[in-house]
């Protein structure tokens, strides 16, 4: 039987809130008194979505290929790992089928910024906006994402190969 060439991936991953940080979720500074504690910008939600093309390449996670003992990566957009990470998809000859995130944040309302997070991440990996979904929840107060300790992201991805 033929079936077509499929690989789904997920990823998770959570930051910290502290003060003296920027918010960085999607590419978007999202305006909050909080920022996301990092190596990197902290921006949990392009990490969960990295780690869920990599699990879908079967090619580890972001740890492996950015660790956070180094350097390079200190303070960058996380947009460009997302786009090494789509490049290293591509080069094993896969194309995004879509992508569905979740953050989960208490505060602040996210829902604003989602379609800038959308436009923001489909120009880093060159595929169309529709490809890309986020949503985005609190937790009913509970929990760390409750209490405002941290933000947690959520991402599944499909790839198919071109043949
Ligand atoms: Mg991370």
């Amino acid at each position: 039987m033929n079936l077509p060439n499929l690989r789904i991936g997920n990823g998770y991953d959570v930051h910290r809130l502290v003060e003296g940080r920027k918010l960085i979720l999607g590419g978007v500074e999202v305006p909050h008194s909080l920022g996301l504690d990092g190596h990197s910008d902290a921006d949990a939600l392009v990490h969960a979505l990295c780690d869920a093309l990599l699990g879908a390449l079967g090619a580890g996670d972001i740890g492996a290929y950015f660790p956070d003992t180094d350097p390079q990566w200190k303070g960058i957009s996380s947009l460009l790992l997302l786009k090494e990470v789509m490049r290293m998809c591509r080069e094993k000859g896969f194309e995004l089928a879509n992508a569905d995130t979740i953050m989960v944040a208490q505060k602040p309302k996210l829902a604003p910024h989602l379609p800038q997070m959308i436009k923001n991440m489909a120009a880093t990996m060159n595929v169309e906006s529709e490809r890309i979904n986020i949503k985005a929840t609190t937790t009913e107060k509970l929990g760390f994402a409750g209490r405002e300790e941290g933000i947690a992201a959520y991402a599944v991805a499909l790839l198919i190969k071109n043949v």
